[in-house]
């Protein structure tokens, strides 16, 4: 039986799902999660009424986390000034419940805007990655992705702390 501890990418099969998916250009799966749609895969972590914390679900680290707005907006630029502020504060507190739950060595905070800079998904998220001691030597050298935990084991780790991410 293959460890589920142990999950690789190298032959990256979700690949093939999204590739195949249907290509509804009206389709964002991000407002699709927002709004509860049945039968979308989610991991949500936390959501208030402006924005929602997902585990990523082809996380590059365990605590690999995507902060979204609830609302659909592409453009960086055109975020009201409240949703911008809310948005950074809470990254910052995702970093307070990552340092909680998973002791990561150090981050990278991220913005893909636009499908050059890396964009999949139009609809904004930031990634917050926890890195971890040697991490760089799994995906530098065998060119796979090695996860100490499961999604499950990290959804119940993230799960206990949520408070930490409530605002208000
Ligand atoms: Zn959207």
């Amino acid at each position: 039986m293959v460890n589920p501890l142990f999950h690789t990418y190298i032959t990256a099969p979700w690949k093939i799902e999204y590739v195949k998916r249907k290509k509804d250009p009206n389709q964002c799966v991000l407002c699709a999660i927002a709004q509860k749609t049945p039968g979308v895969v989610t991991w949500e972590v936390f959501r208030d009424d402006l924005i929602m914390v997902l585990l990523n679900r082809f996380p590059y680290n365990p605590g690999h986390l995507l902060v979204s707005p609830l609302e659909h907006y592409e453009n960086y630029e055109l975020v009201p000034p409240e949703l911008v502020s809310h948005l950074a504060l809470v990254l910052q507190r995702g970093i307070k419940l990552l340092k909680q739950t998973h002791q990561p060595a150090a981050f990278n905070i991220g913005l893909n805007l636009g499908n050059i800079a890396g964009a999949s998904i139009k609809h904004l998220h930031w990634h917050l990655v926890p890195r971890y001691l040697g991490d760089l030597n799994f995906m530098e050298i065998l060119e796979t992705r090695v996860l100490v935990e499961t999604l499950e084991q990290t959804m119940s780790k993230l799960r206990q702390q949520t408070s930490i991410l409530q605002t208000k």
